[in-house]
């Protein structure tokens, strides 16, 4: 294994033609991205049944089964959990998955995102049973779960299953790995010890790590004026060497290329590297509002369709940058798209937040940010 070998396309947030429409990805672009890709001898691609709203296989179908031989490329697809509700179910998601793909096997084949209440849907529907047949039967060549939650579940999950799945993908990076509420470095030394691969996805937290504030783009910058704040993230979870996969998401060429230079001339992270890291993640940590990575599962989930991370997004932005700018898009977002006001506190995005936010409570502070005049952050009007 290489350290080149780690870098996964992350199909979650593909180029699209409207910002607001994530069923329109930019295929055009995409296939571009693919085929650079390709020729520079990457093979993975990471994809689920709810990303972009299905649209996700039926891209990578187009930009890669369809272009490439089969053999030449890996693809993982997960079965949505949160779906499930009888164990024929699991069956019927896997068929519709492999059809969208066009393709009659998977590389890797997980159960997404198991937390409590999830894990127990998953058992309740016989899923760990169903995926350990699908590798019995040569439908799947790898099978685990994506992971979100804390290391005392996973504990739990492996110390059942782990005799059975190949690999955990979790959420790794640098802010998150001493986090109390996300436990990353706990949850990565637990797969070490059952024995599991681990597969990183949200490097960036969903690009909470890159669009931070000038001063910390500063000490990055003077820490070293050729690297990009993302190489550093790259590096940070492919140096771990039970990490066999980094999963990232690039919507624009620009990323891809950026990635390439990371992987192509691939350093271990330094000690003097990893103590930076440490010290701007406490930085970091300290400069955002609402932990929120954007992945975008509760606004499907939500009933009175509130675009809850594009919220979140103008809080933390607002917090950052001293300008007023954000209280206007505030006002645009809530005249153009369902008020953040309108929360009914139903709940039912709750279970759905990878990041365990308390979504409707989060959504109080937004408006009372934005309505009690312009942010206390920001200079005078
Ligand atoms: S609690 Fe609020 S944000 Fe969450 S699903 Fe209900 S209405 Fe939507
Ligand atoms: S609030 Fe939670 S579920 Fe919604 S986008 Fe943010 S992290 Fe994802």
């Amino acid at each position: 294994m290489t350290y080149k070998s780690k870098f996964g396309f992350g199909c979650m947030r593909l180029p699209t033609t409207d910002d607001k429409d994530p069923t329109s990805v930019n295929q055009e672009l995409f296939n571009e991205m693919v085929d650079l890709y390709m020729e520079k001898g990457y093979n993975y691609f990471d994809t689920s049944y709810a990303y972009h709203g299905g649209m996700s296989e039926a891209a990578i179908k187009k930009a890669v089964v369809d272009r490439y031989p089969r053999e030449s490329f890996e693809i993982c697809d997960k079965i949505p959990t949160w779906a499930l509700t009888s164990e024929e179910d699991n069956e019927k998601f896997v068929n519709e998955m492999l059809e969208r793909l066009g393709t009659d096997y998977f590389d890797v084949l997980f159960i997404h995102n198991i937390n409590v209440p999830w894990f127990k849907l998953a058992e309740d529907n016989n899923s760990f049973e169903f995926i350990k047949q699908m590798k019995d039967t040569g439908i799947a060549r790898k099978i685990g779960f994506s992971f979100h939650e804390k290391a005392s579940l996973l504990e739990k999950v492996l110390e059942k299953y782990s005799n059975i799945i190949d690999i955990v993908q979790l959420q790794l990076n640098y802010l998150d790995w001493e986090d109390p509420s996300i436990e990353s470095h706990k949850c990565y030394d637990l797969c070490v010890k059952h024995g599991v691969d681990v597969y990183v996805m949200e490097p960036l937290k969903g690009g909470l790590i890159v669009n931070t504030n000038d001063e910390i783009k500063e000490e990055f910058r003077k820490f070293n004026p050729d690297k990009s704040i993302a190489s550093y993230a790259m590096r940070f979870c492919a140096s771990l060497d039970n990490v066999k996969m980094v999963l990232t998401g690039m919507n624009k060429m620009e990323d891809l290329l950026d990635n390439l230079d990371t992987y192509e001339n691939f350093e271990v992270l330094s000690d003097e590297e990893s103590e930076f890291l440490e010290r701007m993640a406490k930085k970091l940590f300290e400069s955002v509002a609402v932990n929120c990575s954007e992945c975008g599962y509760c606004t499907d989930a939500c009933p009175e369709m509130i675009p809850i991370p594009e919220y979140f997004r103008l809080y933390n932005r607002s917090k950052n940058v001293n300008d007023n700018i954000y209280r206007l898009y505030f006002d645009k977002l809530n005249d153009e798209e369902v008020p953040a006001s309108e929360c009914t506190y139903c709940g039912t995005c709750l279970d759905f937040c990878t990041q365990k936010i308390d979504i409707p409570e989060e959504l109080e502070k937004v408006c009372e940010h934005f309505e009690n005049g312009f942010s206390p952050y920001a200079g005078s009007p």
